[in-house]
């Protein structure tokens, strides 16, 4: 018998909630809690009550609340989609409680937009010794760009040297600006400086300041901007072999035009500040005017390609391959009703998670997903809605 506890009830918990629920062979009983219980009863409501057992209002931000609700569901594996600043106060009530622990996103502190694992790698000693295991990033990148990391380390090379995750969505919502997940959370990331792993150490660019125009399969050139992303910390540190690890993602003219404009006048910041006698954080603001991600999914076109260039030597021959994943909002749409980039972080979330309840990835500690043998994980995407290709490149098309 296998019971979840879901926390988060947003673009992503959706997708997830809904796997889970057509899988009672992995998941038995679906217990669902977050900040508004409105949006976990709705969600309850549309699976069925049979797989939703209870929904719950949680405020994850308070540790002992949570532990209060662990301590109530007594679940074996608790589902962290809520935002990366409630991982700690989660990853703390299920240490109190010994309870398993799966995220997709990184901790970040609320008041500093740096997003980095150090906070909850200095969890592995007390989750080891408590005997619990906690999988952090179970979502696509990170999440399946660890795993193609490893697949490709295991199936394709002897060392592995130059990596590029690259990220393109090539869809079309028809909004003149809007993110496709958090938008807070999203223009936190994209407005910091530019990070990637080149000879032993980190580089810093200005943000969004460097460019390649690369060809997407089934989607085509699109302008791709170099970005820190959290996976390249946890894959250069996994990987000690890579020479140069970087990640790059698409953003079209208008999406950057409007992000300059709102960046310019202050919008984007999270410096709180005074309005009519309280105090309000513009970037905070700025989410409530946006749309919300999910509203974009009906009507959204086109596809997203998400993958991973490696070059490396097997047999003394320097090669390169690339392994990437298409999903099409559409398609999305009318299996689950939502769009691309919340099905392709809210599928990952399921797999992992079947794969800690069946203990086909177990471990004391805390773990990153290129730490684990990729082939079952591989195995699932391709069966739940995430099929994936690798192909032989000629040559990288990138530059040395
Ligand atoms: P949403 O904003 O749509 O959903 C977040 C949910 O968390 C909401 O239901 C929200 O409640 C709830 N929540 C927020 N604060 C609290 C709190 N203090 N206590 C309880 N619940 C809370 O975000 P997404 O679904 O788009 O993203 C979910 C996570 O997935 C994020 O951490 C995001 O960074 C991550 N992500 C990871 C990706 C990957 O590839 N690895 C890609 C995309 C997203 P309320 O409804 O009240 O606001």
């Amino acid at each position: 018998m296998s019971r979840v506890l879901i926390i988060g009830a947003g673009g992503v918990a959706a997708v997830t909630i809904k796997k889970c629920a057509r899988l009672p062979e992995h998941f038995d009983e679906i217990y669902l809690a977050s900040r508004t219980v409105s949006k976990c009863e709705a969600l309850q409501a549309e699976v069925g009550a049979d797989r939703v057992k209870a929904v719950y209002a949680v405020d994850a931000d308070n540790a002992e609340e949570v532990e209060a609700l662990i301590n109530k569901v007594k679940p074996d594996l608790l589902i962290n989609l809520a935002l990366p600043y409630q991982d700690l106060p989660i990853m703390d009530a299920c240490l109190a409680t010994g309870t398993d622990y799966l995220d997709t996103a990184n901790y970040e502190p609320k008041d500093e937009a740096k997003f980095e694992y150090s906070w909850q790698w200095a969890y592995q000693d007390k989750f080891k010794d408590k005997g619990i295991m906690a999988l952090l990033g179970s979502g696509f990148d990170p999440g399946v760009t660890n795993v193609y990391t490893a697949y490709a380390a295991k199936h394709y090379f002897d060392e592995i040297h130059y990596l590029d995750i690259v990220d393109c969505n090539g869809g079309d919502h028809g909004q003149a600006f809007a993110t496709n997940f958090n938008p807070e959370i999203n223009i936190r990331e994209i407005t910091q400086r530019g990070r990637f792993w080149e000879d032993g150490q980190w580089k810093e660019t200005d943000p969004l300041s460097v460019r390649e125009d690369l060809d997407y399969q089934n989607i085509g050139v699109r302008a791709s901007y170099l970005m820190f992303h959290e996976e390249l910390e946890s894959i250069v540190k996994h990987f000690p072999s890579l020479k140069r690890a970087r990640f790059w993602m698409t953003f079209g003219d208008a999406y950057l035009n409007h992000l300059k404009v709102l960046e310019g006048i202050g919008m984007t910041s999270i410096e709180p500040i005074d309005f009519q006698g309280q105090k309000i954080v513009p970037l905070e603001f700025l989410k409530a005017v946006l749309p919300n991600p999910g509203s974009l999914a009906e009507g959204y076109t086109g596809m997203t390609c998400i993958g991973t260039y490696i070059t490396g030597v097997k047999d003394g021959k320097e090669k390169t391959i690339f392994i990437y994943n298409n999903c099409d909002h559409a398609a999305c749409f009318e299996e689950v009703g939502a769009q691309a980039v919340s099905y392709t972080t809210g599928v990952p979330a399921m797999i992992g998670a079947a794969l800690m309840l069946n203990g086909t990835w177990k471990g004391a500690g805390v773990w990153n997903m290129e730490q684990f043998d990729p082939d079952p994980f591989m195995d699932m995407l391709n069966q739940h809605g995430l099929p994936w290709d690798v192909l032989e490149c000629e040559q990288s098309p990138f530059k040395r």
